[in-house]
């Protein structure tokens, strides 16, 4: 074997023991099926933008209207990013500052209510996020968080249950999306009862921006007051956010991000998500985004084929929720186990799960990464194999076998490697 030139000389050389971290890190990305579908491979072009000098730069405000000079290049750097998220989610406005998904949603209660405000959004344990009103969340104890939920027939958005709450509670904001929402999101219905009660329709779309981009989702733009996504998740750029809407939201929302939450945004972020965006323009990028769906729809049936029980009975998106109860296998029990398989998930509860958050009944699953690296519908069947074999022997204690699949596994990783590894060249 020849030995090859460590991948980050400069970090190799002055922090020899943070860089062998990131190097085992790589390793792990490489060698493993990630299955957690918030998660992604950024490409190689996506990576080097988030690591230049960019990030040396204060540029409080916004392109020409800065609290600092020499913004010759950053000001157009920001300025391509935000024309290139205009034209591909087809916006009038949109602000490429937020921090990160979470920054980005408190803006939006800075922007449209008052502390004590009622907000309406779906529960944390129901398939919402945190900061759609949820109570350990900031935004559901300075504000009075109401939440919806899904269906036990049908495992689908009651949306009853929305327009009711929302005739009586009068909110001012309401949020749809989520982080565990395996079905199309009907934003038509949302935007009707939005509109019906006065309240601003929020649609975030971290997980499933990409999908939107791509064609593989229906578009928030006719029905949402604002659009709120992060830039990680399917879209498959760098940690960030993003809020977009149109021209009348246009001067709140960049009011409420800078000056009201935040101080100067991540320039080298910026540059990584006008990377990401023009890669998302791109005719593959609809390829990719109709191939993860593909991708999660045969996984499902895959699944269904060996008995498990999924929330809603399928999935529209990248997404899967499986429930174990009729496993018998605890939902944390089993993500551990099929981490010491190379198959990295994470557990999660289901709607109306009967265990503890911490404790939950399910596992969740999605296929944006495992396409970004190639991989078809044909292989499908193999990963739900190997699921089923990780969840038996999670149920039996059978370390051997999961070592079996972790070996499997590897084998097939390697043959389809990551975008943006140094593995990947
Ligand atoms: C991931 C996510 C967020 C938060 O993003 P962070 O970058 O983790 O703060 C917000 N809303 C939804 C629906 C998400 O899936």
């Amino acid at each position: 074997m020849t030995a090859h030139p460590p991948a980050h000389p400069a970090l190799h050389t002055a922090d020899p023991e943070l860089a062998a971290l990131i190097g085992a890190e790589e390793r792990l990305q490489a060698d493993t099926l990630r299955l957690i579908p918030s998660e992604n491979y950024v490409s190689a072009a996506v990576l080097e933008a988030t690591g230049t000098v960019l990030q040396n730069k204060y540029s409080e405000g916004y392109a020409g209207r800065r609290y600092y000079e020499g913004q010759q290049n950053i000001d157009l750097v920001e300025t391509l990013a935000v024309e290139r998220a205009k034209a591909v989610f087809g916006v009038e406005h949109a602000n490429v500052q937020p921090y990160s998904g979470s920054p980005a949603n408190l803006a939006v209660y800075l922007a449209f209510a008052a502390p004590g405000d009622t907000v309406l959004g779906m529960s944390l344990p129901m398939g919402g996020h945190l900061t759609h009103g949820w109570g350990v969340s900031a935004t559901g104890t300075w504000f009075n968080g109401v939440q919806y939920g899904v269906r036990a027939d049908t495992g689908r958005i009651d949306f009853d249950e929305v327009r009711d709450l929302a005739r009586k509670e009068r909110p001012k904001i309401i949020f749809c999306g989520g982080t565990a929402v395996p079905r199309t999101i009907d934003f038509a219905a949302f935007g009707e009862i939005a509109r019906e009660v006065g309240a601003v329709l929020v649609a975030d779309i971290a997980h499933i921006a990409g999908l939107v981009a791509g064609g593989a989702h229906p578009s928030p733009v006719p029905h949402a007051d604002v659009i709120a996504t992060t830039t990680h998740k399917t879209l498959r750029g760098p940690r960030g956010a993003m809020l977009m809407s149109r021209a009348t939201h246009a001067k709140a929302i960049d009011k409420a991000v800078f000056p009201g939450l935040q101080g100067g945004p991540h320039n080298h972020t910026t540059a990584a998500i006008a990377v990401a965006l023009r890669e998302a323009a791109a005719p593959s990028f609809r390829d990719y985004a109709h191939a993860v769906v593909a991708n999660a729809k045969a996984l499902a049936e895959a699944l269904l084929a060996r008995g498990f029980d999924l929330v809603s009975g399928g999935t529209d998106n990248h997404l899967v929720l499986i429930d174990l109860t009729s496993k018998e296998v605890p939902g944390k029990v089993a993500a551990k186990a099929l981490d010491r398989a190379g198959i990295v998930v994470n557990y999660n509860t289901v709607p109306f799960d009967p265990r503890k958050p911490f404790d939950p009944s399910g596992i969740r699953i999605g296929t944006p990464s495992l396409t970004s690296r190639g991989l078809g519908t044909e292989r499908m069947p193999q990963v739900a194999e190997w699921i089923d074999r990780g969840v038996s022997a999670a149920a039996k204690g059978d370390e051997e076998a999961l070592a079996a699949i972790r070996t499997e596994v590897a084998d097939l990783m390697a043959a389809h490697p990551a975008p943006g590894l140094a593995s990947a060249g």
